[in-house]
């Protein structure tokens, strides 16, 4: 194997980088492109996308050379492969959240874009290096609302449910779960409401103007509090639609830590769900459940 000297000089990677992110920096400090960079070391890949998710063990080997760091290192800079459901959670153009101390930092240290690999991650609700929570990449709106400005105690008190509920998404993410249902099916669920909630006219907006009558959500069945917080605003939106009272990141948190909750007696948990939707939601909840797979839906129906 022909190996290159190392770099004379090469700048550090940053907590959590992704190992593309880093490349085009060190390509930047010696005036050059990614992928002049990867043909002079010898890589097998050459765009940013192969060297964040298909390389061999012998180009993490050259790039430790090159840049005198430990090869396991270079391993964690790498998208591990993630299972199928789970994939189109990660985002694969831009990121869908930023940490604004970590965003802070880089600024200081260099002009070229950082890109940090849980900022792609949908299941990661703060920053694993500052610890706080994740900023939206999207502007602030204020015609959301924000639970962890109007609720800050409710909302403080979820974050570790909803944290604990994004680790079992990562862990399914990468190996199947003792129990035979998706964490990302559940999310669906979730994300449902249990009633239709009619249309009504607001006046107060001028005439025309529609808003919806109160609906509940599957959320709240799991989420201490959350119904209490409903009278004024519908925190838990359909997160996949157009409509989105609450920014994405708040909205994921609240399903997240419904999500833990459920999981504690999955079981039940749907029982639950069964018990209070209306008969109109049960034909929507009785469609999710006949897409199961043969082995969730038996597991789910098994009493206890
Ligand atoms: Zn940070």
């Amino acid at each position: 194997m022909r190996t290159n000297p190392p770099l004379p000089y090469t700048p550090s990677p940053f907590p959590g980088e992704l190992l593309s992110s880093w490349r085009k920096r060190i390509a930047a400090e010696y005036r050059t492109s990614l992928a002049y960079l990867a043909q002079h070391l010898g890589l097998s890949a050459v765009s940013a996308t192969l060297l964040d998710s298909s390389l061999y063990e012998a180009d993490i080997q050259r790039i430790a050379t090159s840049t005198r760091s430990d090869p396991a290192d270079i391993r964690k800079m790498v998208r591990r492969p993630l299972r199928r459901p789970v994939r189109n959670l990660v985002a694969s153009q831009g990121p869908i959240q930023y940490c604004w101390e970590c965003r802070a930092c880089h600024a200081k240290a260099t002009t070229e874009p950082v890109a940090i690999m849980t900022w792609f991650e949908f299941w990661h609700i703060e920053c694993l290096h500052c610890h706080v929570p994740f900023s939206s990449n999207t502007k602030a709106d204020l015609r959301r609302c924000n639970p962890a400005r109007e609720h800050p105690e409710w909302f403080s008190k979820i974050i570790p449910i909803a944290t604990a509920g994004g680790q079992r998404l990562a862990s399914f993410a990468r190996q199947p779960s003792r129990i035979p249902l998706s964490p990302t099916g559940v999310l669906n669920l979730l994300s449902m409401r249990l009633n239709t909630g009619m249309a009504s006219v607001n006046f107060e907006s001028g005439p025309g103007a529609r808003s919806w009558g109160h609906y509940h959500c599957v959320a709240e069945l799991f989420v201490p509090g959350l119904q209490e917080l409903l009278s004024e605003n519908h925190l838990v939106p359909e997160i996949w639609t157009s409509r989105r009272p609450v920014r994405l990141v708040t909205a994921r948190t609240i399903l997240l830590a419904a999500m833990a909750a459920f999981f504690a007696d999955a079981r039940c948990g749907f029982k639950r769900i069964t018990n209070s939707a209306s008969a109109a939601m049960m034909v929507v909840v009785d469609r999710w459940f006949n897409a199961l797979p043969t082995v969730s839906r038996e597991w789910l129906a098994k009493a206890h």
